[in-house]
């Protein structure tokens, strides 16, 4: 569903990303793990279109979209859940779901209805102001905010992050709740432990390279990883 063929990102002289090559199959869960600054984020956002000119290609459902706007992206079913989860704090869950659902207004209505069974403390809070939410609150908020997109493929920065280890585990369930439903997940996580515990399939980055990869179940079992990111 997704592939990406050789990205490179530079900042200036710096590079971020390079040579990195992955694929997302349909319905699968994959992960991408990685330390503080490997260049998770800068991956996720130049799929997403807010990191322009990268080299190499990305290629959604068969077409090249590397370079198009994330507007056009988020059109296409790519939806991103960004690190911090960023929602509007100001603004109330309905207004931040509605600003989810931009693309897709017609639709609004039934999808707010749809994501609020999904989560239902949204929809017990639908008109209380997103700042005012506990963190957990708002990373479901932010999970929620994506789905507004109708998205085909969710990709998740980092959504453990400052998260109490029960709240990491009851996302972790919605993940996989959300691949039973049918969704295709790309997962961006520091947790390598929960990564690998949730997702098909694991690709290591480390200073903007894919260092390793294989099935999570057996990268869980490998000595190097073990020691490098699970510190086992
Ligand atoms: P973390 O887990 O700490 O969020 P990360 O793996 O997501 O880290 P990135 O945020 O992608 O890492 O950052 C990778 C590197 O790119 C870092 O060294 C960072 O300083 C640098 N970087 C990111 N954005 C920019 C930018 N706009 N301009 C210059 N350098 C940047």
């Amino acid at each position: 569903m997704l592939r990406i063929n050789s990205l490179g990102v530079k900042f200036g002289s710096a590079t971020i990303l390079s040579d990195v090559s992955f694929q997302v199959s349909e319905k699968n869960c994959v992960s991408i793990i990685g330390a503080n600054g490997a260049g998770k984020t800068t991956l996720l956002k130049t799929i997403s279109g807010i990191v322009s000119n990268p080299t190499g290609t990305i290629e959604f459902q068969g077409e090249n979209i590397t370079g198009k706007r994330p507007d056009e992206i988020v059109k296409r079913g790519i939806a991103h859940c960004p690190e911090g989860r960023r929602v509007f704090p100001a603004m109330s869950v309905r207004e931040n779901l509605e600003l989810g659902g931009l693309v897709n207004r017609a639709e609004t209505p039934r999808l707010i209805k749809e994501v609020c069974e999904l989560f239902p403390r949204l929809g017990e809070r639908i008109d209380q102001l997103a700042g005012t939410m506990s963190g957990g609150e708002q990373q479901m908020l932010a999970i929620a905010r994506a789905l507004m997109s109708s998205p085909k493929i969710v990709m998740f920065d980092e959504p453990s992050l400052g998260l109490a280890p029960n709240i990491v585990e009851e996302v972790g369930h919605i993940i996989l709740d959300l691949k039973a439903r049918g969704n295709t997940i790309l997962l961006v996580e520091q947790n390598a432990f929960m990564a690998m515990s949730i997702s098909d399939y694991t690709y290591v980055l480390e200073n903007g390279e894919i260092k390793r990869h294989g099935p999570s179940a057996e990268l869980l079992k490998d000595d190097y990883i073990r020691q490098a990111y699970l510190g086992i």
